[in-house]
């Protein structure tokens, strides 16, 4: 047959480790609800897509030197990225939690005086650690993606971590041995990512895709998929 040729092809960065929103199967594919919208997105508004699974911090390094077109990565949408990023209509949402070993004795904010934290490299999540550290009197230590991050809390070198509580329950849902000690920070929005003033065709066709699947069903079916449960 005759191949539709026309089709523009953009390349999107992602994480790595964030289920549900991007993690590598059994079978070594990238699945998870990002990568699930991202190529439904892409089918409804006539686009091709190559999924490149960098890691958080490599994907906003390569949407800002234009190596890549978009990165969709659980991100969230803030202030401080607008001024680098523009970003989609949000598609889910969630706040930041401290997870800590389930035998720890640390409870809270309060008895991290003196101990680790851990963190992932450009995440909102060590945003926040770092915004409170002085007055907590904890350290941070970073890692450049989330199951080094939890590695480091098992291994009892942190004493904690600081994630999406979205990613935390659902990981300690699927057997992370880690236990959540802390409410939710106010709610973040995820959304889509191109550089600011970049890739704005892009951006539209996202716009338009997201809202073709959430009328028809599809973000629902995938949200579910995913995670279990109702959108
Ligand atoms: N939602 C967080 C952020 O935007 C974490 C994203 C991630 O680790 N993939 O910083």
């Amino acid at each position: 047959g005759v191949e539709a040729t026309s089709e523009k092809t953009y390349t999107i960065a992602t994480d790595v480790t964030f289920p549900p929103f991007v993690y590598a199967d059994e079978n070594n594919e990238y699945v998870g609800i990002d990568i699930s919208l991202m190529k439904e997105i892409a089918k409804v508004e006539g686009f091709k897509v190559k999924i490149q699974p960098v890691g958080f911090n490599a994907a906003i390094q390569s949407v800002q030197s234009g190596q890549v077109d978009g990165m969709i990565a659980g991100m969230t949408i803030t202030n401080d990225r607008k001024k680098t990023f523009d970003f989609s209509t949000p598609y889910y949402s969630s706040g930041i939690v401290m997870a800590v070993k389930p035998n720890s004795s640390v409870k809270g904010l309060d008895n991290l005086k003196g101990k680790k934290v851990a963190v992932k490299t450009g995440t909102s999540g060590a945003d926040y650690a770092n915004s409170i550290k002085d007055k907590y009197g904890f350290k941070v230590v970073t890692f450049d993606d989330s199951d080094n991050m939890y590695n480091d809390v098992k291994s009892g070198n942190a004493v904690a971590c600081f994630e999406d509580s979205a990613v935390l329950s659902y990981g300690i849902k699927t057997g992370l041995a880690l236990k959540i000690v802390t409410k939710p920070t106010a709610t973040g929005n995820y959304g889509f990512a191109v550089k600011k003033g970049a890739n704005q065709e892009l951006l539209s066709k996202f716009n338009e895709g997201l809202k073709k699947l959430k009328a028809n069903g599809t973000y629902d079916k995938i949200i579910k998929q995913y995670t279990g449960s109702e959108a």
